[in-house]
C-alpha cells in the first residue's frame, strides 16, 4: 500500500443514522473534497481556510446526491498531521456508500484498519500509546474506563515512561564515560545513586504496572455469577441491578432454568452477570442442566455474589453454596431484610464484604456497590493515575522492569561496566517500543490492525 496517497472512509458506524462523516486524508484531501462538493454561495474549497466549515452540495458524476457540510483542516494542523476533509452528509447507508465511491473515483484509496491513526502517530502527532488509548476511549464502557482512556490520551503514560527512559538514557552516558577509562573503577559513591535511581524507576513502573490489572476490571468488566439456593432472591437482585425484569420471578422453587446474562455498571464496573439456577441438586432434568451450568460459572467467575435469604434459617442447601465459594472473590448479599430476620453477618464470620439489602425493595444497592468495590480491591483505585492500555504496554514495561533488576544485581555483585550497559541498554529499548519511540514496523502493524477502518 502506497503510504503517502490520500485515504478515505467512512468514520462513522455502518448504519442508517442521522449523520455519516467521511473522511478524507493525504496530500490531495482538500482538491479532492473541491471535486465532489461545492459549497453554496459561491465559495471554492481550494480557498477554504483550516478549520473552517462550509455548506454546499455533493456532486457525483454531475449529479447532486445530497446537501451536506464540508469541514477542512490543513496540515499539520489536523487529527492525521495531514490535510483532511470530513464530509457530514445523511446518514444513509447507499448514499455515504456513494459519496465514498465519489472519493475513490477521484483519486482516493480506501482506508486501511487504523490508518487515520496510524498516520497521526507517524507524523508525530501522538505517540504510539496516545494511538492506543484513542482505541480504549472507543471501546469504554463505563466512567472509569473512559477517564483512564483520557489519561493516556492526554499524555500522561507517555510522560512518565519517557522519563524514566531519559534517566536510563542518562545513566548509559555516565557507564560510557567511565567505559572510555577503562582503568578507573567508578567512584562508589556513583554506584550509590546509580543503584537510587534505578530503584526509583523499576518502584515507577512497578506501580504502574499494579495499577493495570485494576484497570482491566474497569476496561473489560467482570465476570460475576449470581448464586444461591431457589427462591432466595438472585432474579429479584438481578432485576434490581439491571434496572428491568429480564429474568422471570416466580414463587415456585426452581423456575429459572439457564444461565441468563447480561451486564450493568455499578460504582463505575461493568458487571458482566449470570443469574444461575440455584445451585442445589436436583432429580429434574432440565433443572439440573441449570444447575450444572450455575456451578461452570461459578468456576470461571471473577467474582460471586452469594445470595441468602435473611428470613430463613441457614439449612445444608445454604451451607452447600458457602462451601462451594471456598477461595472465591465473593460477596454475600442477605436479602429480604424487609421481613422479620432469622439470619445476621455474624452467620458469615469467614466473609469480609456482607451486604444487606431488600431486592423487591431496590433498598441496599448502596452497601452492595461499596461491598463489590471492595471485594475488587478498586476503593483506593486512582483512575486519573498512569497506567497500561494493554498487553503489549504491560509486556514492555514487565521486560523493562526485568532488566534494570538485572543491572541492579550486577552493580550489587560488581560485575563489569559492560553488562550493566547491555542490561539498561535493553531496558531503555523496552521503554522506547512501550512510546512507539523505537517499535519495528511489526509491532505498529500490529497496533493499528486492532482498529477499525475509519479511525
Ligand atoms: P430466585 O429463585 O433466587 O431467582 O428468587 P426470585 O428472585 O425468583 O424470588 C423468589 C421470591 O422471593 C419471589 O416471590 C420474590 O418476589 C421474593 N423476593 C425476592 N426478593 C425479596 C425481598 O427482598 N423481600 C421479599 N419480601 N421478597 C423477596
Amino acid at each position: 500500500m502506497d503510504e503517502n496517497s490520500t485515504i478515505c472512509a467512512v468514520s462513522t458506524p455502518q448504519g442508517a443514522g442521522g449523520i455519516s462523516v467521511i473522511r478524507i486524508s493525504g496530500e490531495n484531501a482538500i482538491d479532492i473534497a473541491a471535486k465532489i462538493f461545492i459549497p453554496f454561495g459561491g465559495k471554492r474549497v481550494e480557498d477554504m481556510q483550516g478549520h473552517t466549515c462550509a455548506y454546499g452540495a455533493v456532486i457525483s458524476n454531475g449529479e447532486r446526491i445530497d446537501d451536506a457540510v464540508l469541514t477542512v483542516f490543513r496540515a499539520p494542523k489536523s487529527y492525521t498531521g495531514e490535510n483532511t476533509a470530513e464530509l457530514s452528509c445523511h446518514g444513509g447507508i447507499y448514499l455515504t456508500r456513494r459519496v465514498l465511491r465519489a472519493c475513490i473515483e477521484n483519486g482516493a484509496r480506501p482506508a486501511e484498519a487504523g490508518e487515520f491513526t496510524k498516520r497521526a502517530f507517524l507524523n508525530g502527532k501522538m505517540s504510539l500509546t496516545q494511538a492506543e488509548s484513542v482505541m480504549e476511549l472507543i471501546s469504554a464502557s463505563g466512567e472509569n474506563a473512559l477517564r483512564s482512556a483520557n489519561c493516556v490520551r492526554e499524555g500522561k503514560l507517555f510522560g512518565q515512561i519517557k522519563a524514566a527512559c531519559d534517566t536510563l538514557v542518562g545513566l548509559l552516558a555516565d557507564l560510557a564515560a567511565w567505559n572510555d577509562y577503562p582503568d578507573e573503577d567508578i567512584p562508589s559513591v556513583e554506584t550509590e545513586n546509580m543503584k537510587k535511581s534505578l530503584g526509583s524507576i523499576k518502584k515507577q513502573l512497578d506501580d504502574i504496572l499494579k495499577n493495570y490489572d485494576r484497570g482491566r476490571i474497569f476496561r473489560s468488566g467482570v465476570d460475576t455469577a449470581i448464586i444461591g439456593k431457589p427462591n432466595v432472591g438472585k432474579s429479584t437482585l438481578m432485576n434490581m441491578l439491571l434496572g428491568y425484569k429480564r429474568s422471570i420471578v416466580t414463587d415456585t422453587a426452581g423456575t429459572t432454568r439457564d444461565v441468563i446474562e447480561e451486564s450493568c455498571e455499578l460504582g463505575g464496573v461493568l458487571l458482566r452477570l449470570s443469574d444461575t439456577a440455584g445451585i442445589r441438586t436436583s432429580d429434574n432434568e432440565i433443572e439440573s442442566i441449570g444447575v450444572e451450568l450455575a456451578q461452570d460459572k461459578l468456576e470461571s467467575c471473577e467474582l460471586a455474589i452469594a445470595v441468602f435469604d435473611s428470613s430463613q434459617p441457614l439449612d445444608g442447601g445454604d451451607r452447600d453454596i458457602l462451601k462451594s465459594l471456598e477461595g472465591k472473590n465473593a460477596v454475600v448479599v442477605l436479602n429480604k431484610t424487609d421481613l422479620p430476620q432469622t439470619v445476621t453477618e455474624a452467620d458469615f464470620p469467614q466473609f469480609e464484604r456482607i451486604a444487606r439489602i431488600s431486592a423487591k425493595q431496590g433498598k441496599g444497592l448502596a452497601e452492595l456497590e461499596n461491598a463489590i468495590i471492595g471485594a475488587l480491591g478498586l476503593q483506593t483505585y486512582e483512575p486519573q493515575s498512569a497506567m497500561f492500555a494493554n498487553e503489549r504496554q504491560k509486556d514492555c514495561a514487565l521486560g523493562a522492569v526485568k532488566y534494570i533488576s538485572a543491572a541492579s544485581e550486577a552493580l550489587e555483585s560488581g560485575e563489569t561496566l559492560d553488562a550493566v550497559t547491555v542490561m539498561l541498554d535493553m531496558a531503555a529499548d523496552r521503554l522506547l517500543e512501550l512510546t512507539g519511540e523505537k517499535a519495528t514496523e511489526a509491532v505498529v502493524e500490529q497496533v493499528f490492525s486492532r482498529f477499525c477502518v475509519g479511525k
